[in-house]
């Protein structure tokens, strides 16, 4: 008996070693108060920060992005850009050409640790402190920064006086807390490519000339004070006498915090359901743009629901979309994003990009940085079917164009993988299309791989499972694989860290003694499953699967048509055939995955006969 519990109490935790319960992440506290001078473009701030290691060790070092320093002359993000050979037209040589009074800066006169002034190293948009006391595991510590900033004029994401006329984005805006998680730290300096932090509370208020609003990530504390915001009816207003209002927020459970200030926005407040309302902030007017903004509101409230019943449920209780910035960019609970003169879909399409980033990089925190993929990929992949179901009309296939994005990525001579670090590619292209196309690929393939049904399961388990936390990619193979009792390593292994492709061939078509042998040959490095579908001249419908071995596991059929399951192809043989029972005359077409997800790069040699072939 007690050899027998020995031995179950070690099952226990062989299981338990693999699951998430020897996860850990930190957790931040950040109160700040902020006071702006819209004249000469400054702010100061004073902020206290609690900071809970709950890491396994002791930390004697802690580190802070300044990510307002890179908008410098001979700044990182500056000389970097310069050097690319196809550099982001936003930035080119702008940065080298700011002066003193428009560069950006962030100058910290201070941290304390209590009560003890902390020694600083700031490099870049690094700032290193060393830490008077360790912090032990599990043990907490609070931090006081004392500091001034100037707000660059707008080049990338951030700053004054955008495009649009948006006085202030404020993004990347604070001494923000570098990320030390499984992985160690994450220092990297702001060179162009996206973001990582901390998840926790902020606190923050923003003192403010009083003409202008704010909007951003959060959920306005006093707006009946300052007679802004959402004020529910019956309530008063209670307006304090001065020439700056200071606004107040809160937001639990995020890892950034952004922010843009004009004074010119409307605003206007729709209610989604009981939990969210969906806030909107753009400059008012009468120009197609502004009408563009009005028309927006409507169709983001079909598309939260829509999110909200295929990706899981947005948990926050306000998502606000802010004009400002460049382009969209995503921020919890907010997405800076520019307007757009031309097109009502255009602005659509963008502010659902964008709020989709609060389902991948908000609330399923991945590395922005180094798994670039995971959020905008999967944000891309979403937007598609989020798209398709806003604009039905538009038909065909929602992934269409990303497969066609990624195809032109695989013709390309790139020589970066999928698994590259965001600001480590040499080229925008690559980084592009990669990130969104061949990060989607990789979603709409896995539904091709393991069944539609199986990767809808997936992804809200996914999301319920990993929310508020920071998943890699493994952690998302794992949901995967559970979900669809499939081995998924290899799917991983060859679309991440290869740059192979896909593709498969009919090669020969033989009649034999009455039945027909189907020879099929695998030219490209990443094997699949493969649907093959028979359509008979009588207009039967039959067809084939062939599992990959090392799946070790077979799809349900996904078509209303009878399907054979042969015998599994393992991966490095070259050639594979198989037998059906029909003259070969009596034989209209065979087709290689006709449903199109399977990325095969070179689709001509897919079909029997050779021809393009349309399926229903
Ligand atoms: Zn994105």
């Amino acid at each position: 008996m007690k050899r027998l519990s020995f031995i179950f109490i070690l099952m226990f935790f062989a299981e338990i070693g693999f699951s998430q319960s020897d996860y850990w992440q930190q957790k931040i506290k950040y109160e700040m108060n902020i006071d702006v001078d819209v004249e000469d473009y400054t702010y100061r701030g004073e902020t206290k920060i609690t900071y809970y290691n709950n890491s396994p060790d002791t930390l004697r070092k802690v580190y802070f992005h300044l990510y307002f320093n890179a908008f410098q002359p001979g700044s990182q993000m500056d000389v970097r850009q310069q050097n690319l050979p196809d550099p982001d037209r936003r930035i080119g040589d702008r940065i080298s050409k700011l002066d003193s009074t428009d560069i950006g800066y962030q100058k910290v006169w201070s941290v304390k640790q209590g009560k003890v002034d902390l020694h600083i190293d700031v490099e870049g948009t690094l700032m290193e402190v060393v830490l008077n006391k360790e912090i032990l595991p599990g043990r907490n510590t609070v931090f006081y920064i004392n500091n001034e900033a100037q707000i660059p004029v707008q080049i990338r994401r951030s700053g004054r006086n955008n495009s649009e006329g948006i006085k202030l984005s404020m993004t990347q805006w604070y001494p923000k807390m570098a990320e030390y998680d499984r992985e160690g730290w994450h220092l990297d300096e702001y060179i162009s490519r996206e973001f990582y932090g901390v998840y926790g509370t902020f606190d923050v208020t923003i003192a403010i000339d009083r003409a202008y609003t704010i909007g951003g990530t959060g959920v306005l504390q006093n707006p009946q004070e300052i007679g802004h915001g959402y004020q529910r009816k019956g309530k008063k207003l209670k307006v304090v006498n001065s020439n700056k209002l200071i606004w107040h927020f809160k937001a639990n459970n995020v890892h950034d915090f952004a922010w843009a200030a004009d004074k010119d926005y409307q605003h206007d407040v729709r209610e989604l359901n009981n939990n969210t309302d969906l806030h909107f902030f753009y400059k008012k007017g009468d120009d197609k743009r502004t009408k563009n903004w009005k028309e927006l509101q409507d169709k983001m409230l079909e598309a939260f629901s829509f999110m909200n019943d295929n990706f899981g449920i947005y948990p926050y209780s306000q998502f606000s979309f802010v004009q400002g910035g460049d382009g969209g960019m995503e921020y919890p609970m907010s997405t800076l994003m520019l307007g757009n003169g031309s097109s009502v879909e255009g602005i659509v399409g963008l502010a659902v990009h964008e709020s989709l980033h609060s389902w991948y990089q908000g609330v399923l925190g991945t590395n922005e940085q180094k798994y670039p993929w995971m959020d905008e990929g999967f944000a891309t992949w979403a937007e598609n079917l989020t798209m398709a179901y806003l604009y039905p009309e538009d038909g065909e296939n929602p992934h269409k164009s990303t497969y066609l994005g990624y195809y032109r990525l695989y013709q390309s001579s790139t020589s970066e993988a999928l698994s590259t670090k965001a600001d480590f590619f040499d080229k925008n292209f690559d980084y592009s299309l990669s990130s969104y196309s061949k990060g989607a690929v990789f979603i709409a393939q896995l539904g091709y791989i393991i069944g539609q049904e199986k990767l809808r399961i997936t992804m809200l388990r996914y999301f319920d499972q990993w929310k508020f936390k920071h998943p890699a990619p493994n952690d998302f193979k794992r949901v995967a694989e559970k979900v669809s009792g499939m081995q998924l390593q290899w799917y991983f292994d060859k679309w991440i860290n290869t740059n192979q492709g896909v593709d498969y061939a009919i090669k020969e078509v033989i009649s034999e003694e009455g039945k027909t042998n189907v020879v099929l040959t695998k030219i490209g490095g990443i094997p699949m499953p493969l649907d093959i579908t028979i359509v008979f001249n009588n207009g039967d419908i039959k067809t084939y699967y062939i599992p990959l071995r090392m799946m070790r596991g077979v799809k349900t059929n996904e078509t209303k048509y009878p399907r054979e399951v042969l015998k599994s192809w393992p991966w490095v043989y070259p050639e594979y055939s198989f037998q059906i029972d029909a003259e070969k005359y009596s034989i209209k077409y065979i087709g290689i995955d006709v449903s199109e997800r399977m990325a095969d790069v070179d689709k001509s040699n897919n079909f029997y006969p050779k021809k393009e072939f349309i399926f229903n």
